[in-house]
């Protein structure tokens, strides 16, 4: 079986890839398992998203989903107190607070069309051939494809054995979706992070009014089974003055055993290759600190579509492009993220801090 152009995933990245393609006159072979609702983390989209929607003409629509405008943010990082932090600029909107699947649904929605094909399979694995990769499809005869773009999140099936991938850390997240027990309080919409000795804590408040609180460290610094350990986990929270302040004043009642995400960075020596390109956390995923993964993901779908068009029209200059705009965003943004880190020198002398001061972006560890 052959198909010039194939699409792998159908996450953040992925969807934008496909509605690019289409703006740009372009069908594609879409390949992913079918997507299960569940209660993923992650549902602060940056401001800087906005633009991106407005690009993939999905804007109207985006406003009518009702998500939460979030435009404040406490921090409690290099001082012991919480400061609210306000942007530079508000030209460019606000930042929101999303329901993650409804989100995820949405753009799939609107990333179908009758010009695109649909395979809901999984790919096992790929090889170049002379004319593009032939993709081993679970359950499915092998596909010969032209170019493929790689939105397969961490999994990183093409890019992975295409190219060579770094995992630069093993940082955690702890993570609960807690329900107001006093619905006469009204929340305060808005993010909170709070740095603690042994890692930091992020609370924020959903479009369901529900609030999710979530612990990034270590593996090794917290208890060996805090996910099945509620007790441990409501400890752990005591120790975040703050965040604990929150949850109580605000009337949220009391927190289950957490779930558990790997929110470690990995990260591949190259972005494409001569038929092939990643986007999203196929390529490299970012310090959740950062809250710019699903942005992230937006912008390197449609800017991988474009290069896609060019590529298989016989210009390979903007694959080129983006493997170097790529390489030089990443290069900013691990020093940037380093010396956040860094600021927070009253705790400077604690594992989690020296590691995340410290962290090797040329560690090669599988
Ligand atoms: C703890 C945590 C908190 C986060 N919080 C935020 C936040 O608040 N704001 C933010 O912007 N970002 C956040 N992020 C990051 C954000 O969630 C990701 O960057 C974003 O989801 C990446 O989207 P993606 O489409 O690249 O990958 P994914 O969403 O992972 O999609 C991957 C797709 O590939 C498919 N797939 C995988 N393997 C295969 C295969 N072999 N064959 C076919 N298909 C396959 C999957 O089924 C899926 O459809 C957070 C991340 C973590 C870990």
């Amino acid at each position: 079986m052959k198909t010039d152009i194939v699409v792998v995933g159908s996450g953040i990245a992925a969807s934008a890839a496909m509605i690019r393609l289409q703006q740009l006159g372009l069908s594609a072979t879409q390949i992913a398992p079918v997507e299960k609702s569940s209660d993923r983390i992650g549902e602060t989209l940056s401001y800087t998203a906005n633009q991106l929607l407005k690009q993939l003409q999905l804007w109207e629509a985006f406003l009518a989903r009702g998500y939460l405008a979030q435009d404040l943010v406490f921090s409690a990082w290099d001082q012991p107190t919480l400061t609210r932090q306000s942007r530079f600029s508000r030209s460019q909107g606000s930042t929101w607070s999303i329901d993650r699947d409804d989100f995820e649904d949405f753009l799939r929605m609107h990333s179908a069309n009758d010009r695109h094909h649909r395979l809901f399979k999984k790919i096992k694995t790929c090889s170049q051939t002379t004319d593009g990769l032939l993709l081993d499809i679970d359950d499915h005869l092998p596909l010969q494809a032209g170019f493929v773009i790689d939105c397969s999140g961490r999994s990183a099936i093409i890019g992975r054995r295409l190219s060579r991938r770094h995992r630069i850390d093993n940082m955690i997240c702890y993570y609960s979706f807690i329900k107001q027990s006093d619905t006469e309080i009204e929340p305060t919409v808005g993010i909170m992070i709070e740095a603690v000795e042994n890692g930091w804590w992020y609370s924020a408040i959903l479009p369901d009014r529900r609030m999710i609180i979530s612990f990034y460290t270590y593996p090794d610094l917290v208890h060996q089974h805090l996910n099945r350990d509620a007790q441990s986990w409501r400890s752990l929270i005591d120790q975040a003055p703050l965040t604990q302040k929150r949850i109580e004043s605000a009337g949220y009642c009391a927190v289950e055993a957490p779930l558990a995400s790997d929110a470690g960075m990995l990260m591949q020596s190259e972005s494409s290759g001569r038929n092939w390109i990643s986007a999203g956390d196929a390529f490299a995923t970012l310090d959740p600190l950062s809250s710019h993964g699903m942005t992230q993901a937006l912008w390197s779908g449609c800017r991988a579509a474009e290069a896609c068009m060019n590529s298989i029209h016989g210009d390979h200059s903007e694959v080129d492009k983006f493997e170097q705009t790529v390489t030089q965003a990443m290069q900013a943004y691990q020093t940037e993220l380093i010396t956040k880190y860094q600021s927070v020198k009253r705790f400077a002398r604690y594992p989690f801090w020296e590691r995340r001061g410290s962290l090797d972006f040329r560690k090669k560890s599988a």
